[in-house]
């Protein structure tokens, strides 16, 4: 099989080099002439040694992900849905703001982890992306953009992998992405601009921290077990005390000095006063201390079969003053690319029910309230 040399990160790149005989300086300019410049063909590459031209496109290529479609939002977000083979398709979205212009990534087809809420959870797992496929979304939409907006300056200053996918199950694809998205030679993003959010898989989280710190984002949606075991099936793996001692270690290393937790409003499931206050004393008092954090509420975005609503702006509201007068700096996240269903949660919508998990997630209960002052002993 030939090589994809998106799969590579440098240290990949000078590896691959040397096996050619080539010097790692040769593996440098390869590197930014693929991501920094965003060139395909090896003939492009007038500073390479002829001889080195020649030989490359008998033994690797670079190739990205066919681009199935393109939506463009009055608000400026832009969506691809990328062909990742075998009737599988992932997403990515590009999301302008006044200061930043942030790609949100998917880093599996499909998700393991099941997340009640959660279209991609909801259409089960296909197969993990590789580097080059992870890659390939940044690769592809920052030259698109750099085209499309006529410039040869950096479009893309931020990276959050929050699309499709829990990328701490597809860890071993993921850090050398991160490490290629880091890479002066490469995308230049800073640690701080390059967020990892995961569900909560502890043992990567620690990996995480001592490999590729980047700043992480916890998806936590409830303030116990019993409604967080319901929300993210994960939980029953690594309940929330493991989880809140991951985040108090993965902190010392991080490019930020707090975790932001995300917290989805599902209308009375988890969005009550008496919740709020649960979590204010779950992230002040874990292990004496608490862990420093921010939280971000997010609208819930809903999808065919849900059977979940999203809470009211006013109920969002009050549970985000509640956070903050409590003393934890709060936002609510504005909804973006509604009109193409670029908003979380709601990517790829058309990739094949591998697993009928759907249908069999129809065919369960609907979530019942339960006051939270009970729910730890349901
Ligand atoms: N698997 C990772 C990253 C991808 S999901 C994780 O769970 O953190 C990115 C974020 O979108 C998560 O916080 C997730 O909980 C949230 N999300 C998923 N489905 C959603 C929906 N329908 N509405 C709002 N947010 C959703
Ligand atoms: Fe997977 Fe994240 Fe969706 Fe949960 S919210 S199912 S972890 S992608």
């Amino acid at each position: 099989m030939t090589v994809n040399l998106l799969d590579f990160d440098l240290e990949g790149l000078t590896a691959y080099c040397e096996q050619l005989g080539e010097k790692r300086f040769r593996a440098v300019q390869l590197f930014r002439w693929i991501h920094q410049k965003g060139a395909s063909r090896f003939d492009e590459m007038t500073d390479l040694a002829k001889s080195l031209r020649e030989k490359l496109p008998s033994v690797c290529t670079i190739t990205g992900l066919p681009v199935l479609s393109r939506q463009d939002s009055a608000d400026g977000t832009i969506k691809w849905l990328f062909d990742v083979g075998d009737g599988n398709a992932v997403e990515t979205v590009f999301i302008p703001e006044d200061d930043r212009g942030t790609l949100c990534i998917s880093s599996q087809a499909g998700c393991a982890v099941g997340c009640r809420f959660c279209s991609t959870g909801h259409q089960g797992f296909s197969r993990n992306l590789t580097t080059g496929e992870i890659l390939a979304q940044l690769w592809h939409a920052e030259h698109f953009l750099r085209k499309h907006l006529n410039t040869t300056e950096r479009v893309i200053t931020n990276v959050v992998m929050m699309g499709m996918g829990e990328p701490l199950q597809n860890y071993g694809a993921l850090v050398p992405a991160l490490r290629a998205m880091l890479d002066d030679h490469g995308y230049g993003l800073s640690r701080r601009r390059l967020t990892v959010s995961t569900s909560g898989v502890v043992p990567m989280m620690d990996r995480l921290a001592k490999e590729c710190p980047v700043a992480l984002a916890v998806s936590l949606h409830a303030p116990n077990d019993a409604l967080r075991d319901m929300l993210v099936p994960i939980n029953r793996k690594y309940p929330i005390a493991e989880l809140l001692d991951a985040c108090r270690r993965y902190l010392p290393a991080a490019p930020r000095d707090f975790i932001t937790f995300e917290y989805c409003m599902l209308d009375g499931v988890n969005d009550q006063p008496e919740h709020a206050r649960q979590l204010l004393e779950l992230v002040k008092a874990h292990g004496g201390q608490g862990v420093p954090c921010k939280f971000n509420l997010i609208p819930f975005n809903p999808f065919p079969d849900s059977g979940l609503r999203c809470s009211p702006r006013s109920v969002v509201q009050a549970f985000g003053k509640i956070l903050n007068d409590g003393g934890v700096v709060t936002t609510i996240r504005k909804t973006r690319g509604d009109d193409i269903d670029a908003a979380c949660g709601q990517l790829a919508g058309d990739v094949l029910d591998r697993t009928q998990v759907a249908r069999r997630r129809a065919a369960a209960q609907p979530i019942r309230f339960v006051h939270p002052a009970k729910e730890n002993q349901a």
